[in-house]
């Protein structure tokens, strides 16, 4: 499979592929929040979903396993996501639960995480436009407010922090670093998890828009379908993409319309 993929077909246009992949096995739906339920906005938390999105994902999560798997700290997932029967992966699948299942990977690592958060906290003091969000599992240092001119020393004080202290590793997002435990679990690992341990023949589905939801694409490459948010190409593990937000939720809708039908026509043979 290609790595740089500037032509993904189109998921809506080719979703008879996509149907043909699934070929009657159930959907496990596994979705990013910022930049892919909601669009990229100025600060996190002026990122919500409306009534009609909110309608989408509960109506999606009655017919076939769904899960939002984000950077974001699970409760903050949960409010805003507000269904109570998705699965919810938060810290990048740090922290999993829903409908029974719980999972916490790097208890051990959060006074560390609070520890840099605090030294972070004071040797970024002076620099502009850095907000720092401590998500007890991990740390983001946002700074897509910053100018660029104070990047570098930012840059340099992220890689020294963390040079020091090997028991934890770096991640860089969309206009973020994420301090994380140096452990082998990201958002891929965590939908395994997770596929492992829902009842069915599940292939999962994942749409996503960022560098972390690469984890992903790649855990299900061979046995899945990977969807980049993106209008703009870039190298992805992906399958398929989907300009823009409006898109994911229609691709959604096909998905849960699609694993509505899946026992029926199973059914009739
Ligand atoms: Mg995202």
């Amino acid at each position: 499979m290609s790595d740089i993929s500037p032509a993904l077909p189109d998921a809506l246009a080719a979703f008879d592929h996509i149907e043909a992949r699934l070929a009657g096995r159930r959907p496990l739906l596994c979705l990013d929040y910022d930049g892919t339920l909601t669009p990229i906005v100025a600060r996190p938390e002026l990122a919500v979903l409306d009534l009609d999105a909110r309608a989408t994902l509960a109506e999606v999560g009655r017919v076939c396993p769904t899960a939002i798997v984000s950077g974001r700290a699970l409760h903050d997932l949960r409010e805003r996501v507000g269904v109570p029967w998705l699965y919810y992966a938060g810290n990048h699948g740090f922290e999993i639960e829903g409908n029974g299942l719980r999972l916490n990977v790097g208890d051990d690592h959060r006074a560390l995480i609070a520890a840099v958060r605090d030294e972070l906290a004071r040797q970024l003091a002076d620099m502009p436009g850095i907000l720092l969000e401590d998500k007890g599992y991990t740390l983001s240092v946002h700074y897509r407010h910053a100018p660029e001119r104070v990047l570098p020393a930012l840059y340099s004080t992220v890689d020294a922090l963390l040079a020091d202290r090997p028991q934890l590793a770096g991640r860089t997002g969309k206009k973020v670093f994420e301090i994380r435990p140096a452990v082998d679990w990201h958002k891929g690992r965590a939908v395994q998890w997770l596929r492992e341990r829902i009842e069915g023949d599940l292939l999962p589905v994942f749409i996503g828009d960022d560098l972390t939801d690469e984890d992903a694409f790649q855990a299900i490459a061979q046995d899945g379908i990977g969807v980049l948010v993106s209008d703009t190409p870039r190298t992805t593990r992906a399958h398929y993409r989907v300009p823009d937000v409006e898109a994911v939720y229609r691709l959604i809708a096909q998905v849960g319309a699609l694993a509505s039908r899946t026992p029926a026509r199973a059914a009739a043979g």
